[in-house]
């Protein structure tokens, strides 16, 4: 019997091969061989402190390569890996808390006082979890629990059960649980190996945070299937990366890293001639930036698509053209299909929601049987609820969520389209187009621009008349200093509808 992700990701290989390493730092870099042990170390001290195959382990812990281990640990002990967003606060914890009902809930070491009383209501055992080795008392309580070896047997689970449950970001409603197995997983890494050829050469520049399926999953299993190694760095910071290019051959990042690099005037071809690939993805590329990226470093950026629920499903190809504003093709084993509202499948180049199937695909939402049913076809078929389109050669292209489509006099706008005209004007930097509530239009288009000032609201509704259809330009234009983003790098489009909610009232 075996451990489907553990085993799959990490069962053979030459231990003796780097893992990660934190630069600067000597008391951190391991070897596949101390992946086993720690891991065995670890999976031995949660399961000292209660933990049943099944039960959930949550975590909000700083990012480490000891909580990437953590994630394996809590795989390889047979258990469900939980991690929490750093930037949540104690009364968002509290309701992932109630909600995934975990066994363990692991927290930063500055963090536990706020915990305590939440924990113990609710009968969870807490630790804290905080950098390794350093100072005894800032290391944290669960490596008091770890023992010094451990002759560990890993727990085995099936290709079926529960290896994770991440929280979608949910910028609307309750946050809902994506319950992902061992399958989901490991499925995906071995396509994304495939398909990104990763080998045991590459050297991953790791800067996304590991709460997020991006950092989690995306940017560490397809490494660690191959028997690569991580230069793991604690959060995105424009001056390391430059400092670790020429050491690296792929960094995955989102939109922003790239205009952050851009904005270097040290970001040239000749730091990045190590590299061997960019990818991006979790929020749209501008072209224009794909096309900036390749002028400077000679890389075409490789953008791909997936989601929380999904893990990966489209991907700009490896050899072949990779278009700029498309996110590709259905990675192999993902079947795609668009449909209409309807349900039926649209035509070739119209626009529609997408829906995805296949070993990568979610088992549903934690306890939100309702929520699972409204969002999976009874053919299998998981409705993202992104709309795109598929061009007759095959290149998906997503248009933005459902949830923003502006429906105004009946006629539907596709903000990502409005939002490309005004982008492409002289001095505007990027932009948000929202609808909000109009007496007479049910929704009236409003456009939200950061720009250097040398627009004004007619100059620019002048230029977009020209451009683009009378009920698809803005009724009114803002300048705002900067687009609210989450984490991840996604526009926070319903932050501006509050903001901007009253103006046509
Ligand atoms: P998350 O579950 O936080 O990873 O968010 C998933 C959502 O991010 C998707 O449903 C899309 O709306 C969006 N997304 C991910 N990748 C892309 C991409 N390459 N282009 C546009 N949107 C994307």
């Amino acid at each position: 019997m075996t451990n489907t992700l553990f085993d799959g990701l990490l069962g053979g290989g030459d231990e003796s091969r780097a893992f990660a390493v934190i630069p600067g730092d000597p008391t951190r870099r391991y070897i596949y061989g101390d992946v086993q042990d720690v891991t065995a170390r670890f999976a031995a001290a949660l399961i000292e402190s209660g933990l049943k195959p099944g039960d959930r382990v949550a975590a909000q812990v700083p990012k480490s390569i000891e909580a990437l281990m953590l994630y394996l640990a809590t795989v390889r002990a047979g258990g469900v890996f939980l991690p929490l967003n750093t930037a949540y606060t104690p009364a968002e914890i509290e309701y992932f808390i109630g909600d995934a009902a975990p066994r363990i809930f692991l927290c930063d070491p500055k963090d536990a006082a706020a915990y305590r009383e939440m924990t113990g209501r609710l009968g969870v055992h807490l630790d804290t979890f905080g950098l390794w080795r350093n100072e005894a008392d800032s290391a944290g309580t669960f490596f008091d629990r770890v023992p010094d070896s451990a002759d560990f047997e890993t727990i085995p689970r099936g290709p079926g059960d529960l290896a994770a449950i991440l929280y979608t970001s949910g910028t609307t409603g309750r946050s809902k649980g994506a319950m992902l197995s061992h399958r989901n997983l490991l499925s995906n890494a071995e396509t994304l190996v495939e398909a990104w050829r990763m080998s045991g050469d590459d050297v991953l520049l790791h800067t996304l945070p590991i709460f997020h399926t991006h950092g989690l999953f995306v940017a560490s299993n397809p490494v660690m299937l191959a028997g690569g190694k991580l230069i793991f760095l604690g959060g995105f910071n424009a001056d390391a990366v430059i400092e670790h290019l020429p050491s690296a051959t792929v960094m995955m990042g989102v939109p922003t890293f790239y205009t952050r690099l851009l904005a270097r005037e040290d970001l040239t071809r000749d730091l990045c001639a190590n590299m061997r690939l960019f990818t991006s993805g979790s929020a749209p590329l501008l072209a224009e930036t794909h096309r900036a990226f390749e002028t400077r470093t000679g890389h075409r950026i490789l953008e791909r698509y997936g989601m929380t629920e999904t893990n990966m499903n489209t991907s700009n190809p490896y050899d072949g053209e990779r278009r700029a504003g498309t996110v590709g093709f259905p990675l192999p084993g993902v079947d795609l299909r668009i449909v209409g509202a309807d349900g039926a499948p649209v035509t070739e180049g119209e626009i529609g929601t997408i829906e995805v199937r296949g070993d990568n695909v979610c088992q549903g939402y934690w306890r939100m049987p309702e929520k699972t049913k409204e969002e999976m076809r009874s053919d299998g078929f998981f409705i993202t609820g992104d709309l795109g389109r598929r061009d007759t050669d095959g290149y998906v292209t997503i248009v933005g969520r459902g949830k923003d489509l502006i429906i105004t006099g009946g006629f539907n706008v596709y903000p990502k389209e409005v939002e490309g005209v005004i982008d492409a004007l002289d001095g505007v930097t990027e932009s948000a187009v929202i609808g909000v509530p109009h007496p007479d239009f049910g929704e009236g288009v409003v456009a939200c621009i950061v720009g250097n000032g040398s627009q004004t609201e007619a100059s620019v509704l002048d230029a977009l008349s020209s451009q683009l259809a009378k009920f698809k330009q803005p009724k009114r234009v803002f300048f705002i200093n900067e687009l609210p983003r989450n984490t991840m790098g996604k526009v926070k489009k319903n932050v501006l509808r509050d903001e901007f909610g009253e103006t046509f009232a």
